[in-house]
């Protein structure tokens, strides 16, 4: 198998998480977090289970974002095999659940989406974008529950749901194709990647100022902001944590890109957000050494040397 898209956390979930220690999360926006970081966590599970024991011959899209006749859906896993396309949901659910007239229950009265109702959907718009992009091919979709720690009551057995204890024979299924990816395959793969949107239409960010977010260098352990300069390091008061200054400050800095993507890295722009560093010489010798030096006649800035960061 070959990847031939990563997957990277979304947007709204790295913005959250950045919020969740340098301003005040509100409850609805904590919780969607937790929602958004389980579920990241999920998908990153399956990813490992696939990187382990997918052998046969196909390509793997992780993370896809898509949009047909104005309707936007999104694909957690899509596996082209030479003769069909693979969709996979992957759920992290946990705990016991019941399947009832196809709804999903937990705790008996608690009513939960139907994750094979937004399944079929992503595969019939799925159909549709490669019908108008003249490409036919055969689409086979699952739902895989990737957490161990789930059970699903009555789940019927013609419904696309792979529980825990049937990944490993889904996954045999799947190496159980033999034939060699095409060139048709290829085109496939990169046409849905290039229509790959980043922007998701159902993010909900919580609106937020430059003013009102707290600036400053913060533990990457325990995200304390307690963080002083000796030397060449930054030490946490709190944790005891000890890392280099300019890692200290690619990772300061990977938080201001990713809250104010339009804000542009200049050695003014990083003293301020930054806080600790009192010497500006300093801050120009650590961007220097790290950063693409962008010369501009009347400002010059940096830019981050590696996409993706
Ligand atoms: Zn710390």
């Amino acid at each position: 198998m070959k990847v031939v898209k990563k997957r990277t956390p979304s947007k709204e979930l790295q913005i959250l998480d950045i919020l969740s220690y340098r301003s005040n999360l509100s409850e609805k926006d904590t919780q969607q977090l937790l929602k958004l970081k389980k579920g990241y966590e999920g998908e990153l599970l399956f990813d490992q289970l696939l990187d382990q024991q997918l052998q046969s011959e196909c390509l793997v899209i992780r993370d896809l974002l898509l949009t047909v006749n104005n309707s936007t859906f999104q694909i957690d896993t899509l596996i082209i095999f030479p003769t069909i396309i693979e969709l996979i949901d992957v759920k992290y659910f946990e705990g016991e659940y019941i399947y009832q007239k196809d709804n999903f229950y937990k705790d008996t009265d608690y009513k939960i989406k139907n994750p094979e109702h937004q399944l079929i959907r992503a595969e019939t718009l799925l159909h549709q974008l490669l019908q108008r992009h003249g490409m036919k091919t055969l689409i086979n979709s699952s739902v895989v529950f990737i957490n161990p720690e789930f059970t699903l009551y009555n789940s019927p057995r013609d419904k696309p749901f792979i529980l825990p204890t049937q990944i490993n024979s889904f996954i045999k299924r799947l190496n159980s194709n033999y034939s060699k990816v095409t060139k048709q395959n290829q085109a496939i793969a990169n046409k849905l990647i290039s229509l790959h949107q980043e922007d998701s239409p159902y993010q909900t960010i919580p609106e937020y100022h430059y003013d009102q977010v707290q600036k400053g260098v913060v533990c990457h352990q325990c995200h304390s902001f307690s963080v002083v300069l000796q030397g060449h390091y930054c030490h946490c008061n709190d944790c005891g944590g000890k890392m280099l200054l300019s890692e200290a400050i690619i990772h300061t800095l990977r938080d201001f890109t990713i809250l104010f993507p339009d804000k542009k890295i200049t050695t003014g722009n990083v003293y301020d957000w930054c806080v600790i560093i009192s010497s500006k010489q300093r801050i120009k010798r650590i961007l220097m050494k790290h950063f693409k030096f962008v010369y501009n006649r009347r400002w010059s800035y940096y830019e981050w040397k590696a996409p993706g960061r």
